[in-house]
């Protein structure tokens, strides 16, 4: 073991950074309404709002771009992406999706078959949840109390509760429950992993009662990573055999291309061999995203992709990826900095309610946190806490998150350990004036997924 994580990669392409002075940030700040969402990339320095389609592509992707087959239908570069989604899932049908929330618009609503039905999720991504209240359903999440206990060691933190989720079927009624959807990994509580003897267990209790399971599988190799790391029985199978048993416990497979497919755009949806289901999508898929073997994709984008996924499950790359995100959270928590442990895949998920416990859930702490970032080093985080979850559809209250996080989440292949190690000495800083944050209340918010577009001002 080497005492710092060493990239398996070299930089052959470079793209320049620069960062404004405090006094612009200031500035730029209050101009975006004090949500970063609503920032400039120009005016950050380093960018940490999401790993989604943020990475960078090898020079294998790039060369693959030019042998896009532009073709509207039955494209070349269509055939080469399902045979490496067939092959990689073991599922009969594939089509390509523009993101993940173009894949969810389209396989959700069929699965809602009927008024007041629930789908089950060890915890719902934010656009998940969107699409299932969209279809006219409700979203229950279903995860392990560990989960939100962030200082104690748990191998799986994203594993589902099972003796709730059974509970959740009888109480709702099995035939009321559209669906359980294994997010692996955890994205919202700090891209915690699931084990597969979880899924195991999950996969059991929905074949007993007929339930579709579906994997949002936006990080499915790095979750297979962990799997590896930390499972018995798992330490000497590849990351790709691991994935497929993951894929073998499920029955529809949605993914962000954008995360573990390596590319700025992308999604996929995998159907186990649920035929009618298929076609369904099918013709849903066309006013959606398009014609069912392009999907919103150019033909070179699905050229880029189904390299880029094979790429994902490389075990060199992961063990970097896995490595550089864990350097990032040591460095946080030797200076005290309150973080979910242990780290994740993607992110540091920093622990806002702790840091700012001045700050009321309804006046955002992690959001206060994250402009308190910006402010100092120019960095960008996001938050994922009450602001996120929004309010509840029925009584329209705002809804208190269990934590407070703000996500420091890292690109893939992006930035450097020099960058990280920034990262931590700004955050820390702003760890030791913590006092001086102020909570924010809203000037504008939309009624659905607010986060994006809300503004505020700081309560004085
Ligand atoms: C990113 C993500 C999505 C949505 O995908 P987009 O590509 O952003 O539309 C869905 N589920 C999970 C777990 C994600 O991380």
């Amino acid at each position: 073991m080497h005492k710092y994580p060493i990239p398996p990669y070299k930089i052959k392409m470079v793209e320049p950074i620069k960062m404004i002075s405090r006094e612009e940030r200031v500035k730029k700040l209050e101009e975006a309404g004090y949500n970063p969402f609503k920032l400039r990339s120009e005016d950050v320095f380093i960018d940490l709002l999401t790993d989604s389609g943020t990475g960078a592509m090898s020079h294998f992707q790039w060369s693959a771009l030019m042998m896009g087959d532009e073709a509207y239908a039955g494209s070349r570069s269509f055939y080469r992406l399902e045979k490496v989604v067939k092959n990689i899932t073991g599922y009969k049908y594939v089509m390509p999706a523009h993101q993940g929330r173009g894949a969810e618009q389209v396989v959700i609503p069929e699965l809602v078959t009927k008024e007041h039905m629930y789908f089950i999720s060890n915890i719902h991504f934010d656009t998940t949840r969107a699409h299932v209240e969209i279809a006219g359903a409700r979203a229950i999440d279903c995860v392990i109390k560990e989960c939100f206990d962030l200082d104690e060691y748990h191998p799986f933190k994203g594993n589902f509760d099972l003796e709730k989720l059974e509970e959740i079927i009888l109480e709702k009624g099995k035939e009321n429950i559209a669906g359980i959807i294994m997010t692996i990994t955890n994205n919202s509580a700090g891209g915690q992993p699931v084990s597969i003897e979880n899924m195991t267990s999950v996969n059991k209790i929905a074949k007993k009662y007929d339930i579709p399971v579906i994997i949002d599988g936006a990080r499915y190799a790095e979750n297979a990573y962990f799997v590896k790391q930390r499972e018995k029985g798992y330490e000497n199978k590849t990351i790709r055999e691991i994935a497929k048993v993951a894929f073998d416990l499920a029955d529809i497979f949605l993914m962000s291309a954008k995360k573990d497919g390596l590319v700025n755009i992308g999604g996929i949806i995998a159907i186990k061999d649920n035929e009618e289901l298929f076609q369904k999508c099918q013709t849903n898929i066309v006013p959606k995203e398009g014609f069912p073997t392009y999907g919103g994709l150019a033909g070179r984008d699905m050229d880029a992709l189904a390299v880029g996924l094979e790429e994902a499950l490389d075990e060199q790359y992961l063990a970097y990826r896995i490595d550089e995100v864990k350097y990032l959270g040591d460095l946080l928590k030797e200076a005290g900095v309150p973080i979910q442990y242990p780290t994740g895949g993607h992110a540091v998920f920093v622990d806002c309610g702790a840091i700012a416990p001045h700050i009321p859930y309804d006046q955002f702490p992690a959001q206060a946190v994250s402009n308190a970032l910006y402010i100092e080093g120019g960095i960008r985080p996001v938050e994922i806490g009450s602001l996120l979850l929004g309010r509840d559809p029925d009584t329209h209250e705002n809804l208190k998150a269990d934590k407070e996080f703000m996500r420091l989440t890292i690109p893939r292949r992006t930035y450097t350990l020099e960058h990280l190690r920034y990262v931590a000495e700004s955050l820390i800083k702003v760890y030791n004036n913590r006092e001086s944050i102020k909570g924010l209340e809203f000037t504008y918010e939309s009624p659905l997924l607010r986060h994006f577009t809300a503004k505020f001002k700081p309560v004085e």
